[in-house]
């Protein structure tokens, strides 16, 4: 089962409660039991998930006295909250600080994704402004700084490795210094993730952490090892303190929600998650906006993020919809620019109403889609386009008449005037939603 039927289900369990006539103990029962069956499947730990279901069931019968659609409401947001608080470790990781050199060390297991995640993370910082390098202080494998410098050239990152010098303390404190001295902002140091002797890897890394002094330490774990990650961070914590976690392997991965759940019970932030092999297959991890497009809600902070690292011109969709207005202008300025970001699944993810209407289809046919989408808007007039898309319900003959424009059919317009329409509802809710999951989460 991967992560987005994991979120289906749960979400089935909700939606099913709340369309129910009558609200329980049975109910409430049936829908946990669907619930915690669905996280076990995702091989989520099953002390957690019995953790969890005790909670939900306290949280809901502490409030008695609550009933019909307010029950309904707080049996959502009971759930969205406890779900949040599975994946959420409370501790606060280590944010870099712009004009000064911040040392980010890398450790982990070969294979885990290491090198890969040195990369995206650098053109991470980079995208923001950060003066960024990579310094190559795995000496172990052969083949592993020519690996970090292919990346590295390909994203344009200057970085540092020696070819001849096989002491990677040596070649890691170079690297470091070389940088400092250039006024570097983010230096990020790949250190080797296997030796002879698990022992040896450890103080290798202890070595390289006293030469180079790191801000910050990540350890790189492959996700789809599952509730197996709590094991395997403990042993790295014990004997190289590291302040916080990238998991890797998340991409369609049933195991991931396994492997963040261990992992946060370790007490250790989560910081970024890895979702593919390419480099903006790169998440920051926050619990809320996972577990807000695990269901399906949409992740309006994380696509705010997201769009201001890209640059685009997005600024009075962002006010209009803080604001609770959405046009079908701002609806084409979002379709544009989402052809413009990159893997559309994700991006659709995030926004709220999108995901159901991308699921199960391919990157290919979601593009396709995208593009109709686009071609439809393109074809409508100034007034139409700065309406919410009541002026078509008034003249229904404007429908036929952009559908014959953009060449697609008066359903694929009424799809478009249909989302155009969800979305600016959502926006109307979008302040109290986005205050919610500032608070503390909830579903609208
Ligand atoms: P290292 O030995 O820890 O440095 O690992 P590498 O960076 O060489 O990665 C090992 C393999 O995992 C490579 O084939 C990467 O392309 C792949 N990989 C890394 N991160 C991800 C990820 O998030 N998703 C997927 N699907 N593959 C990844």
């Amino acid at each position: 089962m991967v992560l987005a039927d994991l979120g289906r289900r749960i979400n089935g369990a909700i939606s099913d409660i709340t369309k129910s006539d009558v609200v329980d103990e049975n109910a409430i029962n049936l829908m946990l039991k669907e619930i915690c069956n669905a996280l076990l499947e995702a091989d989520v730990n099953f002390r957690l998930v019995a953790k969890l279901r005790e909670r939900i069931k306290t949280q809901i019968s502490s409030q008695e006295n609550i009933t019909g659609g307010n029950k309904k409401r707080l049996i959502q947001k009971t759930v969205f909250d406890e779900l949040v608080a599975l994946v959420d470790c409370q501790t606060e990781a280590y944010k870099p600080k712009k004009h000064q050199t911040n040392v980010i060390m890398f450790v982990g297991l070969q294979g885990a994704g290491k090198t890969t995640t040195c990369t995206k993370l650098a053109t991470y910082y980079q995208r923001r402004g950060y003066k960024t390098g990579m310094v190559c202080a795995d000496t172990f494998r052969a083949g592993a700084f020519d690996q970090l410098k292919q990346n590295a050239t390909k994203a344009k990152i200057p970085f540092f490795g020696s070819y001849t010098e096989t002491d990677p303390v040596k070649v890691a404190k170079s690297g470091v210094d070389k940088f400092r001295k250039e006024k570097f902002e983010i230096i990020i140091v790949d250190t080797s993730g296997r030796h002879r002797q698990e022992q040896d890897l450890f103080d290798e890394m202890v070595q390289i952490g006293n030469a180079v002094n790191p801000n910050q330490t990540i350890m790189v774990l492959d996700g789809a090892i599952g509730q197996a990650a709590e094991a395997q961070s403990k042993a790295f914590k014990e004997a190289a303190d590291f302040g916080s976690i990238i998991l890797t392997k998340m991409d369609g991965h049933a195991k991931g929600g396994g492997a963040i759940s261990a992992v946060a019970a370790t007490n250790t932030p989560i910081v970024f998650i890895g979702t593919g092999e390419h480099i903006t297959d790169f998440e920051t991890f926050s619990p809320k906006s996972f577990i807000s497009k695990l269901l399906g809600i949409g992740d309006i902070q994380g696509l705010m993020e997201h769009v201001k690292s890209l640059n685009l011109d997005q600024k009075d969709t962002i006010k209009n919809f803080q604001e609770g207005k959405f046009t079908l202008r701002d609806f084409q300025t979002q379709m544009g620019n989402m052809m413009k970001m990159g893997p559309l699944s994700k991006i659709a993810s995030m926004i709220p109403g999108m995901s159901n209407l991308m699921s199960g289809v391919s990157e290919e046919d979601a593009s396709y889609k995208l593009k109709r989408m686009v071609f439809i808007m393109d074809s409508m007039t100034k007034k139409e386009l700065d309406s919410n898309g009541d002026i078509f319900v008034d003249e229904p003959a404007r429908i036929v008449r952009v559908a014959r424009g953009s060449g697609t059919s008066v359903t694929d317009v009424e799809l478009v005037l249909l989302q155009s329409k969800t979305m600016s509802k959502l926006a109307k809710g979008s302040k109290n939603m986005m205050d919610m999951q500032k608070q503390g989460g909830g579903m609208p």
